[in-house]
């Protein structure tokens, strides 16, 4: 005989709430859910957010400026975490990848790359495994486990802010100056959650990476794209790689369902595009698949009237992939193709490689759980914690 498990009777498993992460809306809820009284409520909200934000603080006993016994309390309800670190890789050229578990089997990475963007930038991840299954992609083979909380993605960028020794927040030498939306998943499927982290992690209190450091990469979830733009004030970027609707539809099957020209007519869309705020189209360098001239020709003339750049991806190896890098040579004379027609320096250099951390190399073993799989694994992990 087997046993069903009633979840509406199972007991509450559910560890106290993190601090961490929060909006501002939800640091000013946990306030008022800890008894302060509604008028001290968003002083002390702001306090925190100083605290958690600008200084990085783990321990509310370092928010020296609120009162000890309301230090206490929080304390006794609330903690200040970070998302685990399960495993750290640093390459030879100095980019690290980190597994972060986001609760029992569920795990993503991101990866800090020195000497990107302004100094330094950090590829977060928006949802663990991808729905989307673009055939050169290896996230793209593991299944959706599920989105990632705003929490969960702020989380990421205070991981490598610990680890680069950045708080509190400083505006002179900083190491990690630019969030790209590339790791593990699709933004536009979790743009809530995405919106608001960037609003936390854009705010001049706080962390403090302006929104035209944040750029937002998408597969082409065209209905979604304009929206981005109002929500956030991100920078866009699009995961083209094929010029043609026949291509497309193999390679990135979104196309299928929003082809090249609602795509497009999405970007035009898009909202204060100018040669200061432009798209940036990656095309990942696949041999004898997308890569001949007439391809470039063609891709400058798609790009007509849109105020872009090009990042031209070499394509990164993993294990099991039927797809190869084109040769160094094609990729310069198709890079020339573009530079003539005023793109400059659009070759991306491969980081990380020896780490699979370059672009679309990540992928964690996590696998969409059952609801009572689920359970039982936070029941287990809190049996250990006991
Ligand atoms: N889902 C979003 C975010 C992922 S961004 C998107 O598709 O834009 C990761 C970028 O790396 C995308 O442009 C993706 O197409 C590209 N990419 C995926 N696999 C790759 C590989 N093996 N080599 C090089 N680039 C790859």
């Amino acid at each position: 005989m087997s046993v069903e498990l009633d979840l509406s009777r199972a007991p509450a498993v559910s560890a106290p709430l993190n601090l961490a992460g929060l909006s501002r809306a939800g640091l000013l809820q946990a306030m008022v859910n800890a008894g302060v009284e509604e008028k001290k409520a968003r002083m002390r909200a702001n306090q925190a957010w100083r605290w958690i934000y600008h200084y990085g603080v783990t321990d509310f006993g370092a928010m020296t400026d609120v009162a000890k016994e309301m230090r206490g309390q929080l304390a006794s309800r609330y903690v200040l975490e970070r998302p685990d670190i399960r495993d750290m890789q640093v390459s030879v050229d100095g980019t690290r990848k980190w597994l972060v578990g986001f609760g029992p089997g569920v795990e993503g990475e991101s990866v800090f790359i020195p000497g990107v963007g302004k100094a330094g930038a950090l590829c977060v991840s928006s949802q663990v495994g991808c729905t989307l299954n673009c055939t050169f992609c290896h996230t793209g083979t593991q299944k959706l486990v599920r989105n990632l909380t705003a929490s969960e993605i702020v989380g990421q960028v205070m991981i490598a802010r610990d680890a680069l020794d950045e708080w509190p927040t400083s505006n002179e030498d900083r190491q990690l100056t630019n969030i790209v939306f590339m790791g593990m998943g699709e933004p536009l499927y979790n743009l809530d959650n995405v919106a608001e982290a960037i609003d936390t992690i854009s705010d001049g209190e706080g962390i403090s990476i302006s929104r035209r450091r944040i750029t937002v990469s998408t597969a082409g979830i065209a209905p979604k794209i304009p929206e981005l733009g109002e929500r956030t004030g991100a920078m866009l970027a699009i995961s083209l790689h094929a010029t043609r609707d026949d291509l497309r539809n193999e390679l990135v099957p979104i196309n299928k369902k929003y082809d090249l020209q609602q795509l497009f007519e999405a970007i035009r869309a898009y909202p204060d595009l100018s040669n200061a705020k432009r798209v940036t189209f990656e095309y990942v360098m696949l041999k004898g698949v997308n890569d001949t001239l007439a391809e470039a020709r063609d891709l400058v003339r798609l790009l007509k009237g849109v105020p872009s750049k090009i990042n031209l991806i070499p394509f990164n190896p993993w294990p099991g992939t039927q797809y190869e890098c084109s040769d160094w040579d094609t990729i310069e004379a198709f890079a020339e193709v573009l530079n003539r027609a005023g793109y400059a320096s659009p070759i991306r250099t491969p980081r990380g490689r020896d780490i699979l951390a370059a672009c679309g190399q990540l992928r964690s073993e996590s696998v969409k759980q059952k609801a009572s799989e689920r359970l039982a694994a936070r029941l287990a992990e809190n049996a250990s914690r006991e």
